[in-house]
């Protein structure tokens, strides 16, 4: 039997197979740094681990719910984003425009279930690289064109609004936002969500749809703002994703929510009741009895984590003279190295104006060389340049980065 066509066309990622390869380093005995993870190494809040345990002896915990979730978790998970983002459904459903959310199995679902609810085939959807890997596979799965808008380490990966507007054209039909950002590890300003609440405003036609899976993920001042904070009128073509996987720490439950237009949840909701049915009715249950607002509490150590080595990433590099691929991260847990900012990438460029992309090269030498494994920027859609989760233990993270910046010295 033959593979089609779409599934052929999907890029597989490369970070899969320096994976392979640190298992296989790992299993030899050698000390490897895993520094890919997109993943807390933290259990999920007690309370809530508590709540799922009460769940068990439900018949109900272990049946179908609603396609699109049981109605008081959905009704639950729309005040949460109205008092956490500080907007108001109700006023704009009086000016005739309702609102609903769809629960499915991760925010990747989600998003995979929006792009599927509203994309046709031939239809440009924008995205912002070094974007979240999944983006342009699912938006071409959908026959669609993903088109690109490039950010780089010197406006600390933020968008140009000239760039996004110069990349809209008639066939644009929605735009994907990620802040705070993966692989980046910034959020937007706030002045930068004004400015997009102003350029939506120029292009009534086009959806955003705005992935703010890390939002609780902010270890610096000031926390994420968004557009339709600005003009509340947008949220009326503006689906806003989020879920559990990092707010507590719950990666493998996989549950994923979406709230939006009335409409738009509809048509999610019959192809979710197609494809994949409801999603787990015992985690629901449980994110039912449990307080949301814990989270940002179980969340500070968290913080307190990710700033330790942040800072940890601040001083080694300005140990090493390497300050000009530095920038500060300040959200989600990732950092991105920019390798065309430091002494070793001269060793991989042929000359000055080789623009070939070294990411894979360069991070399977830092694997065989140093045991040390990060995703290069390849999979991102940002040549020579990786990202490092910063995740790990301080002790095992703080001597991977002595390595690293060694390394990088040339
Ligand atoms: N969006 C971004 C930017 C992500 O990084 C991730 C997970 N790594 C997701 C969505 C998907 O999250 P989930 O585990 O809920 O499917």
């Amino acid at each position: 039997m033959e593979l089609s066509s779409r599934v052929k066309a999907m890029a597989e990622s490369v970070t899969l197979k320096l994976n392979s390869k640190a298992m296989e380093l790992t299993e030899s005995g050698k000390q490897v740094y895993n520094l890919t993870a997109g993943q807390l190494p933290f259990r999920p809040p007690q309370d809530f681990i508590d709540s799922i345990r009460l769940e068990l002896d439900f018949l109900k915990s272990y049946q179908y719910s609603p396609i699109s979730g049981f109605v008081d978790l959905r009704k639950k998970i729309i005040h949460h984003i109205e008092e956490t983002r500080g907007i108001n459904f109700q006023n704009l459903a009086l000016s005739g425009t309702e609102f609903d959310c769809v629960i499915s199995n991760g925010a990747k679902h989600s998003i995979s279930n929006i792009l599927g609810a509203i994309i046709n085939p031939g239809d440009e959807v924008i995205i912002i690289s070094p974007y979240w890997i999944s983006y342009p596979e699912m938006i071409k799965f959908c026959r669609a064109i993903p088109v690109v808008v490039k950010s780089s380490i010197f406006d600390v990966f933020t968008p140009s609004m000239n760039d996004i507007k110069k990349a809209i054209s008639e066939r644009t039909k929605a735009i994907i936002i990620n802040s705070p950002n993966n692989p980046a590890g910034i959020h937007y300003s706030d002045e930068w969500m004004n400015d997009f609440a102003e350029l939506l405003e120029e292009f009534p036609d086009i959806g955003v749809i705005s992935d703010e899976i890390y939002f609780e993920v902010c270890y610096y001042d000031p926390k994420p703002t968004y557009f339709y904070q600005k003009k509340p009128e947008l949220l009326k073509r503006t689906i806003i994703v989020d879920g559990i996987s990092k707010a507590f720490a719950s990666t493998g439950l996989r549950i994923g929510y979406c709230v939006g237009p009335k409409n738009i949840c509809k048509g999610i909701e019959n192809l979710q009741g197609q494809l994949t049915s409801s999603a787990n009715s015992l985690i629901q249950r449980a994110m039912m009895n449990y307080n949301f607002a814990g989270s940002s509490q179980f969340l500070t150590p968290v913080k307190n984590h990710l700033r330790d080595n942040a800072t940890i990433i601040r001083e080694k590099f300005k140990d090493r003279d390497l300050m000009k691929c530095w920038y500060q991260p300040v959200s989600a847990f990732y950092f991105m190295i920019d390798f065309t900012q430091t002494p070793v990438f001269k060793k991989y460029q042929k000359d000055k104006n080789d623009s070939a992309d070294y990411s894979v090269n360069i991070c399977e030498d830092m694997l065989n060389q140093l045991g040390v494994v990060i995703v290069p920027g390849t999979d991102f859609g940002m040549v020579n340049s990786a990202r490092i989760s910063l995740v790990l233990h301080k002790e095992v993270f703080s001597e991977a980065l002595t390595k690293i910046v060694d390394f990088l010295q040339g």
